[in-house]
């Protein structure tokens, strides 16, 4: 079955880890890029029905997801998750969503650790994603993905289980585990390749210490109740998510703005 995926590469900040085609940008242009996007969604052959809708970027949280999602078909979908940033999810927000046919969040956490997150130029703290995830649970919306890196700066065994031991404690059912990337596309990335310090740079862990924190990620999660389904992706019985196993699957989709792409399943 297919699937939608729509990106909105805004965001309130720039974080120091990031290499995705995303950034912040004048509010002209955002409204801009939305009246494109939708522009493409009406224009959209649309071969089959969708089952599942994927709201990345970017920080799609940002904005009104409705006006992409009342122009893609197949609603109620079997799965439709939308991309926040912990902190800027507030009730009434999480119920029009849930309205909307969002069935599932994933939340832009990278770390539950203070120090680290200074770093990264992210505000929130493991409380705040606390809160997020209660909130989300009141209005409906059970199926909460958590992303988390292996690699930040200053991350020790200590930090990285603490990071762990705070999926289990909120209850996540589901939780993405990636290694930092280390490349020209962002400013960590430089820094590291210039063998500079800003951002931390000089205190990245090394290789051998990033693929011990990934087995320490897929013991711990096995712990909490979440297995590994795929590379990168954890999760309770009955919570994988049905969207990014059909990139594994060779499912067809239709990807639509920057940096999204479709494929028709040939
Ligand atoms: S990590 Fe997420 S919030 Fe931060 S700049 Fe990249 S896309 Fe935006």
């Amino acid at each position: 079955m297919a699937g939608v995926y729509i990106s909105y590469p805004f965001c309130a900040q720039k974080c120091t880890y990031c290499n995705f085609a995303s950034g912040v940008s004048p509010a002209a242009l955002q409204d801009r890029y939305t009246a494109s996007v939708i522009a493409g969604l009406r224009a959209a052959k649309w071969q089959w029905t969708p089952e599942t809708v994927y709201l990345g970027g970017g920080t799609p949280s940002l904005m009104d997801p409705r006006l992409f999602l009342d122009e893609i078909p197949g609603r109620p979908w079997r799965e439709a998750t939308i991309e926040a940033a912990p902190g800027t999810i507030r009730f009434e927000k999480a119920a029009a969503w849930r309205a909307a046919g969002i069935n599932r969040v994933s939340l832009g956490v990278q770390s539950f650790v203070r120090s680290e997150l200074a770093r990264t130029g992210r505000k929130h703290t493991a409380e705040t994603v606390a809160g997020d995830v209660a909130i989300l649970r009141r209005a409906g919306i059970e199926s909460i993905n958590i992303d988390l890196i292996a690699g930040l700066p200053g991350q020790t065994r200590e930090s990285w289980t603490e990071s762990l031991d705070w999926i289990e404690r909120i209850g996540a059912p589901h939780a993405s585990v990636y290694m930092l990337e280390v490349d020209e596309d962002s400013r960590l990335g430089r820094e590291i390749l210039a063998r500079g310090s800003r951002y931390g740079a000089g205190d990245v862990p090394d290789d051998d210490a990033i693929a011990e924190f990934y087995e320490m990620a897929v013991e711990r999660l096995a712990r909490a109740g979440l297995r590994r389904y795929e590379i990168s992706n954890f999760a309770r019985e009955g919570y994988q998510s049905a969207h990014n196993l059909k990139y594994w699957r060779r499912e067809p989709y239709l990807g639509f703005g920057a940096d999204a792409h479709s494929f028709d399943g040939e």
